[in-house]
């Protein structure tokens, strides 16, 4: 089986071996934005195509890019994949976070 694009094997073993990198160029720097999810019960194919919740975890990079990890969620299963974060699309609260993050790395 192989890792899907956003895990990687670190090398070590135990808690320290899955790591978590960047989707779409595999960088090792990630950070986890704190962020409320936004989920209100089963959304009936709104947040992706499946009938349950979607959760997104959103992260940034030290590479660059802001991506989420997603949790779908869809009839007693759960899917896992990882999707580029829309900031022109993104809740007000992500949106003001990276603009400020990128705009403060810029300085
Ligand atoms: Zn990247």
């Amino acid at each position: 089986m192989s890792s899907p694009p956003f895990i990687t094997d670190s090398g070590d073993d135990g808690h320290w071996q899955q790591q978590v990198v960047c989707p779409i160029c595999r960088d090792k720097n990630q950070h986890v934005i704190p962020q409320a999810f936004d989920t209100d019960g089963d959304d009936n194919g709104k947040a992706w195509d499946g009938r349950g919740d979607l959760y997104r975890i959103p992260f940034w990079g030290e590479c660059g890019h802001n991506w989420h990890l997603c949790l779908g969620f869809h009839k007693g299963e759960t899917f896992i994949y990882a999707e580029k974060i829309d900031v022109t699309q993104a809740p007000a609260p992500l949106k003001a976070f990276l603009n400020q993050l990128w705009e403060e790395g810029e300085s």
